[in-house]
């Protein structure tokens, strides 16, 4: 069912890949900015996005849902209601009212952070982390990184989109964290 490019990929997700908007040079010349808010307009079709993100791992797997800030939430909170589990979020600076812990990660495009609450997670607790897409994997590693440093188990990521020319599956997967999508656009 699956064909292994680096992330796993469900196949016959054209209709999805074909909602997805490329918006050249965006937010600087170069990158080829994968744009999923033209997705998220069809309510079916973001339907059948989160079904098939979660035909793609094993629920009894995970106790906990992490996602990271914006786009990751839509995606974690859909995938937290279908399968009845907490979610994480992961913010970005100065959001969170509690004590929180954080860390500095590069992007495809410039620098950033993110944050969690310190008591968010219990130690061992299995956590997936789901994002809208994967490029140079320095977001999801700053994610794994940050989750781990406060004892959870991260060895599932989920994402809508997979850039794998930009090396985050490769990453992911050489940190223990096996990474799956539902489509790839190659040549980023
Ligand atoms: P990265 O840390 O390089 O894997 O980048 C992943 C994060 O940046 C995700 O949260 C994406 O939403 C966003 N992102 C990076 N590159 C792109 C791109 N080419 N198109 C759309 N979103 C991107």
């Amino acid at each position: 069912m699956f064909i292994k490019t680096g992330a796993k990929i469900m196949t016959d997700n054209d209709d999805l890949r074909a909602l997805v908007r490329t918006i050249p040079d965006y937010p600087k010349p170069g990158i080829q900015f994968r744009d999923v808010s033209t997705l998220l307009l069809d309510g079916p079709a973001f339907r059948r996005t989160i079904d098939r993100m979660i035909a793609l791992v094993n629920p009894g797997s995970f106790d906990l849902i992490a996602g990271i800030e914006a786009r990751g939430f839509i995606v974690s909170a859909a995938m937290s209601y279908a399968l009845e589990k907490g979610k994480v979020m992961l913010r970005k600076p100065g959001k969170l009212p509690g004590t929180a812990v954080s860390i500095d990660y590069a992007l495809e495009y410039g620098t950033d952070r993110i944050e969690m609450h310190d008591d968010a997670i219990l130690p061992g607790h299995r956590v997936l982390l789901v994002d809208d897409l994967l490029a140079t994997g320095g977001t999801a590693m700053a994610a794994t990184t940050l989750l781990r440093g406060q004892g959870a188990v991260v060895e599932q990521a989920l994402f809508i989109v997979d850039l794998p020319d930009l090396g985050g599956t490769r990453k992911l997967t050489a940190a223990g964290v096996d990474p799956g999508a539902l489509m790839a656009f190659a040549g980023d």
